[in-house]
């Protein structure tokens, strides 16, 4: 057998379970069981497989590989790596994995907080996407990440500390419910950013099988009306947002209204709405008044 036809094998065997794009996911699995980029495959793929080491245990993993993507494990959770923001994380089943959406937030992060001096706080952290980047991209003095599930704040260790390790600033983890994971005594935050679980409960069931049957529960699920965590983030906020700070939250599409009203109602000024790159509603802002005597 020849190495194109083993890649056109996993793309049937892809495509029988109804595996959406098929096609890529076969191709990258072959990259990666194979350690080759696209330009070796163009190379390769009219080559015979020999039935000897190397190429016996790279095939084995091939088909290892395809068979766990017909279970509607995620692409990414077989490969053990998102890129988000130009930078790979690791990923697994206790974390949710980087959605492009959620670099909007990010991206808007950076726009706006250019100076260097901030102190950031990042809620529902998962695996420490949004922290890390900002860390690595903005350059802040100090970065908080809070989650509830110590298995993700575990991931998120190890992305900051491959990723972040020649940072100018700090990046720091804790454990516990939002802001209760806070240390006492820790002065206020100049950014809060959180991705927290947005999906309205009954919703899940209606999830693709690779989100529903594989991504974190805890990482999705936001009760009800989808709302929860917006709620008890606007009430608590006022004691670790300092005067003047910004807080950036993802939304779900149809929730901007929604959360619009919970930033104005504790008091927060220039509350805003920005759409991600589909033009979909996809992160909510605010400010916390300076006081000035
Ligand atoms: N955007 C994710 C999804 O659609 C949900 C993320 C979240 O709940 N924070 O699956």
């Amino acid at each position: 057998m020849k190495l194109g036809e083993l890649l056109r094998e996993g793309v049937a065997r892809l495509g029988e379970t109804g595996v959406p794009d098929a096609e890529n996911d076969a191709k990258l699995l072959l990259f990666a069981a194979f350690r080759m980029d696209l330009t070796h495959f163009l190379l390769d793929r009219g080559r015979e497989l020999s039935g000897e080491e190397p190429d016996a245990s790279c095939v084995a993993c091939y088909r290892a590989m395809i068979a766990k993507r017909r279970g509607r494990i995620p692409l990414q959770q077989i490969l053990g790596s998102q890129t988000f923001m130009g930078l790979e994380f690791e990923v697994n089943e206790q974390v949710l994995i980087p959605r492009q959406d959620t670099e909007t937030l990010v991206e808007r992060v950076l726009e706006e907080q250019q100076e260097r001096g901030l102190r950031l706080l990042d809620l529902c952290t998962g695996s420490g996407c949004i922290a890390v980047s900002l860390a690595v991209l903005g350059g802040y003095r100090y970065v908080a990440g809070t989650d509830v599930s110590a298995a993700a704040l575990a991931t998120a260790r190890r992305n900051a500390a491959r990723l972040a390790a020649g940072c100018a600033g700090r990046i720091e983890f804790f454990c516990g419910d939002l802001f209760e994971a806070v240390p006492a005594g820790m002065a206020a935050f100049d950014v809060i950013t959180a991705n927290p679980p947005y999906i309205p409960t009954e919703a899940i069931a209606t999830l693709e099988p690779e989100v529903r049957d594989h991504e974190p529960l805890l990482a999705l699920d936001g009760s009800a009306d989808g709302l929860v965590f917006y709620r008890r983030i606007a009430r608590e906020l006022g004691r670790y947002l300092a005067p003047g700070g910004s807080i950036y939250l993802e939304i779900g599409w149809d929730q901007a209204d929604a959360v619009c009203a919970l930033l104005e109602y504790c008091g927060l000024e220039a509350v805003r709405v920005v759409k991600d790159l589909p033009g979909k509603d996809r992160v909510v802002c605010g400010r916390k008044q300076c006081l000035i005597d």
